[in-house]
């Protein structure tokens, strides 16, 4: 399975203390994105700028020029480069890396594994999260499937855009689902995500009917992020609120609210990509107020709603303007 990260002790992608693995490959492009070295499925190097010490062995490793040094620093031309990694064999301080691992589904149920007195005394578990975890689906349902026979509480983080085959094989083994609606109109959905999201809630759906019909004890949270002037307005929380208050009322046990936050710039920074969101400033306790007042206003129960995220305090008004949305 090809990795970007495995966190131990999150507390946020699904109930109790949990180990996260993060999958690579996404078919998103959300221009918030906060894991864009989750969007391609293929290995890819990254350059840390504070780890160099400019001897230039990588350019001279490079069998294809795909470097190239600047005052800003090295530069990686994405089409030109081969993923051949020499760079990497060649980089005394480790400053060019692979931004993925492979593992094994064997190695990886170890490494899991690591943490299950924690599982068992907090309620937690393993949660799959990614990029999109269901590009990898028939490794992740096997992992999944082998941490079920161990007693392990097993959930799915999902953007929701998979093959229908993809959620058959990996629901049976799931006991949690993480699902994304970014943005209920279709058309908005397109334009800020590169993909209309008619087959996301086609697949959120077969969750749904999955619940109803199969597995009642599956749990089910809708996640939002709350992008400003894209996700964050009122037409859209008040939208995903009736869907979700008037049709999904019997099987959506939360509705999590994701603050963004732009902490993750230094990743586009090492992909040596400039990031539109990268100034965004962090919402307002008075605009999460406001928003969370429309998520409620359709009789939505509060204790379904959470806020998550990093919040300001007391910024001025002049920061009420957010580069992500233009
Ligand atoms: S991975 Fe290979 S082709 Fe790409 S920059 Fe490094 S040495 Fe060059
Ligand atoms: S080989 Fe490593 S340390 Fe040397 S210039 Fe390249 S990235 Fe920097």
């Amino acid at each position: 399975m090809r990795v970007i990260e495995i966190i131990r002790g999150t507390t946020h992608d699904g109930p109790g203390v949990r180990t996260t693995l993060f999958l690579k490959g996404c078919p998103l492009r959300c221009v918030w994105c906060q894991n864009p070295e989750g969007m391609n499925v293929e290995p890819e190097v990254w350059w840390e700028s504070h780890k160099c010490i400019r001897c230039l062995a990588c350019l001279d490793a490079c069998p294809s020029d795909a470097l190239s040094e600047s005052a800003a620093g090295l530069r990686q031309d994405r089409q030109t480069c081969r993923r051949c990694g020499a760079c990497v064999e060649a980089c005394p301080s480790r400053a060019m890396a692979f931004n993925s691992q492979d593992w094994p589904i064997d190695a990886l149920l170890k490494e899991a594994l690591k943490d299950q007195d924690y599982y068992k005394a907090f309620g937690g578990g393993v949660t799959i999260s990614g990029g999109e975890p269901l590009g990898q689906y028939r490794s992740v349902a096997e992992l999944l499937r082998r941490l079920q026979e161990t007693g392990v509480h097993t959930a799915l983080d999902t953007c929701g855009l998979a093959p229908q085959a993809a959620l058959a094989a990996v629901l049976p083994h799931t006991d949690h689902v993480l699902f994304d609606i970014k943005l209920l109109e279709s058309g908005l959905h397109q334009a800020h995500t590169g993909r209309p999201n008619d087959a996301i809630l086609a697949n959120l759906d077969r969750i749904v009917d999955h619940i109803r019909n199969v597995n009642r004890a599956m749990k089910l949270w809708i996640r939002t992020p709350l992008i400003p002037g894209v996700t964050a307005t009122p037409e859209n929380i008040l939208a995903i609120s009736r869907f979700i208050h008037e049709d999904l009322p019997d099987v959506v046990e939360r509705w999590e609210l994701c603050a963004f936050n732009s902490a993750c710039n230094s990743k586009y920074e090492k992909m040596g990509l400039s990031w539109p969101c990268a100034d965004t400033p962090l919402m307002r306790q008075t605009e999460v107020d406001a928003i969370m007042k429309t998520a409620l206003s359709t009789g939505m129960v509060d204790d379904k709603v959470l806020v998550s995220g990093l919040i300001a305090e007391g910024l001025p008004e002049t920061l009420s303007t957010y580069p992500c949305s233009e």
